[in-house]
């Protein structure tokens, strides 16, 4: 689909969810697509997007390369402005290559709180995080809501900017999906948190329902 053909479909989700305009943002995700390619679905398109244009990657020597690539290739100068979110696993050995990230999606160990916060003194500026909850499946990354609270507090003590949580939810079972996102909704709400990055290809829709204000698209952008 193309870009506009998305923000339609958002924009539709928003407004049957009685939700206020510009409530919801769309997170590209551009993760294994080429610099062409985010060039031609995205940042040729993207006089319809508010700024900065929100691109994320889930790998960390990726997200270098593209970031490096993007400024020999002018972005900054050609394009709106970018910034780079980071929404794949936390390894420690790849915390490194996430400088140029604005918003981390995947905060999920309190290990995680003191590696990026000792990272970001030699940076001289921290990433934003999200904590990632975990869906109640069988899936091994996020952490449970009663665990949020006590990751919370660690961010905040280490100086991070704490800014909501995100949340993937089960594939394939939408009224699964809405439960999750219902329960994520809560789990920001009590912490008193108002950003809730939730919603992909699949499932932004139930997501934009139950209060998303970050969805991370990727297949329905570029295939
Ligand atoms: C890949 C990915 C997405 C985007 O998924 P699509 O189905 O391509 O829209 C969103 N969030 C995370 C964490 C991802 O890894």
């Amino acid at each position: 689909m193309t870009l506009n053909q998305v923000l339609s479909e958002l924009h539709a989700a928003q407004a049957q969810s009685g939700r206020p305009e510009s409530s919801v943002r769309l997170v590209v995700v551009s993760k294994g697509r080429s610099l062409d390619a985010i060039e031609e679905k995205i940042l040729s398109q993207a006089s319809a997007l508010p700024t900065p244009v929100m691109l994320a990657e889930n790998r960390g020597q990726e997200l270098r390369d593209k970031v490096k690539e993007a400024r020999e290739r002018g972005w900054a100068e050609r394009f709106s402005p970018t910034e780079w979110h980071f929404i794949g696993p936390l390894q420690r050995n790849k915390i490194k290559y996430l400088e140029p990230v604005s918003l981390i999606h995947t905060l999920e160990a309190a290990w995680q709180v003191h590696a990026i916060a000792q990272a970001a003194e030699g940076w001289g500026k921290a990433p934003a995080v999200l904590i990632q909850l975990h869906n109640g499946e069988a899936q091994k990354h996020g952490v449970a809501a009663e665990d949020a609270p006590a990751l919370y507090h660690e961010a905040v003590q280490s100086g991070l900017e704490v800014r909501g949580v995100m949340v993937m939810a089960p594939y394939g079972d939408l009224e699964a999906a809405r439960q999750v996102f219902g329960q994520a909704a809560r789990c920001a709400a009590d912490l008193n948190l108002s950003e809730l990055s939730m919603g992909m290809s699949d499932d932004f829709i139930p997501a934009v329902q139950q209060g998303a204000t970050l969805v991370r698209i990727g297949r329905r952008l570029f295939t």
